[in-house]
């Protein structure tokens, strides 16, 4: 069996090493004679599987006790209504910072519940930047201020916690994971899986325990943050299965270092292939240099007519799932976690032969 290289931005790669176990435990979970998603949640051997996965992705990211972790469903995009309806007072100000279409769709949906101020957009310069700190329209009295650090579409990532008057919400759905990071500079981190952390039907929800309770009345039990927390994310059934496999992903990013060993893998994929890509005349990456992202690398070819062959030959050569996305077009390579660098280095030749041949 082989398998191929897979730059997908989501549902994305899993390591190797995580399906090959999960492949032998499937009919039968450490001898209880079933596999681990017949089994019931309230099931010790389930518990214990979802308060492993807490323990190691607190460990991970030195989680402190005055946050709660929250497994949830309904993936990033049900948290752009639930960050206002945790936060916000109805119609109350939230602000957000506009750096790309999943800041944009969590505006969208921020609006329906608050009123909602941008603080700062790089939309009329189609998103190649982060809008300089200075420039940003902060309201004092503002629930939260929401960021997307990692925009998986355009490829802009900015590390460093902005200082704001309000708690910051922060969208690391394709990012969370891929290097250290401070959660105390945060009040509530959420991610939807299926980019770093696991498969699609998880989400992820890290929130400071003091800001929790203040929901308004209307917020749906589901999305409500203070009700799962005092459930041990227990309210529904969870997604069992995907929270299994995201605990075997946790205990490989262990293994392997954890983040900081992580942070060193990912800078070089992504010194390996924007360097490659800058020395290309014939390939460009359109985002400014110091905002580029090292979890989504979008690139375009001198000539877009070359694009349909260039994907053919690509996967051709099982290197899959280099098509930008439909809104902006070109390619686009995402090199998470569970991309190695060899998958980087055959790109990169694959990209080279490309240009050679075509360019
Ligand atoms: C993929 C993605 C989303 C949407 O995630 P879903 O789980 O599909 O709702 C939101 N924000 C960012 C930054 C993403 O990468």
């Amino acid at each position: 069996m082989a398998r191929a290289w897979n730059f997908c931005a989501g549902p994305a790669a899993l390591p190797e090493a995580v399906l090959t176990r999960a492949a032998e435990e499937m009919l039968d979970w450490h001898g209880r004679g079933l596999s681990f998603m017949e089994m019931s949640h309230r099931s010790p051997e389930v518990v214990g599987v979802v308060e492993e996965a807490e323990a190691c992705l607190r460990r991970l990211l030195a989680i402190g006790d005055d946050y709660a972790v929250l497994f949830l469903q309904g993936g990033a995009s049900t948290q752009f209504a639930a960050v206002p309806l945790n936060l916000a007072a109805p119609g109350g100000p939230a602000d957000y910072l506009d750096t790309g279409q999943w800041s944009k769709k969590a505006i969208a949906e921020g609006r329906r519940y608050a009123d909602v101020g941008v603080v700062a957009s790089d939309a009329a310069g189609n998103y190649r930047t982060v809008p300089p700190r200075d420039s940003w329209q902060l309201r004092e009295d503002a629930a939260y201020l929401h960021l997307t650090p990692n925009e998986t579409i355009g490829g802009v990532e900015f590390t460093e916690a902005p200082v704001a008057p309000a708690p910051l919400v922060a969208d690391l759905s394709s990012t969370l994971l891929s290097r250290p990071l401070d959660v105390s500079h945060y009040g509530v981190i959420y991610a939807g899986a299926q980019k770093n952390i696991g498969p699609a039907g998880l989400t992820l929800v890290i929130v400071r325990r003091d800001l929790l309770g203040r929901a308004r009345p209307e917020c749906p039990a589901m999305l409500n943050w203070e009700t799962a927390a005092a459930a041990d994310s227990m309210y529904n059934t969870p997604p069992t299965f995907a929270l299994y496999l995201a605990a075997l992903v946790f205990e490989w990013l262990e293994g392997l270092g954890g983040l900081p060993a992580m942070a060193e893998r990912n800078r070089r994929k992504a010194e390996t292939l924007y360097g490659f890509i800058d020395n290309s005349a014939f390939y460009a990456n359109p985002v400014d240099p110091p905002w580029r992202s090292w979890m989504n690398v979008p690139f375009v070819l001198a000539d877009d007519g070359l694009d349909k062959r260039f994907l053919e030959e690509a996967e051709a050569a099982g290197l899959l799932n280099l098509k930008g996305h439909r809104s902006v077009g070109g390619m686009r390579a995402s090199l998470y976690n569970a991309v190695p660098q060899a998958a980087v280095d055959d790109l990169v030749v694959f990209m080279a032969d490309f240009e050679r041949r075509c360019g």
